[in-house]
């Protein structure tokens, strides 16, 4: 196997199995390409980004939008407490 396929397996594994919640919705199949470019604009925008949401009102309306997100989930990937980055060992 090529490295090309070993990187490309791993990124595999790491988006399926590895992201959170939260980043685990940006890979939704039944997410619209507008929805989901909007949401990984703000996922991770902080306090005075142009894209810049609160974690509540992010929380809510993914809700809004039939899939389970809670606003400490936003919390946790946006300070960087979340599986996404609990894995560079
Ligand atoms: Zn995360």
């Amino acid at each position: 196997m090529s490295l090309a396929q070993k990187i490309s397996i791993a990124r595999e594994v790491y988006r399926n199995k590895q992201l959170c919640k939260l980043m685990q919705i940006t890979l939704k199949p039944e997410l619209q390409e507008e929805d989901r470019e909007a949401l990984l604009s703000v996922i991770n925008a902080a306090p005075f980004d142009k894209n810049f949401v609160p974690n509540t009102a992010l929380a809510q309306a993914i809700r809004d939008e039939g899939f389970d997100m809670s606003t400490s989930a936003v919390d946790r990937h946006r300070r960087r407490h979340c599986a996404c980055y609990r894995v560079q060992e």
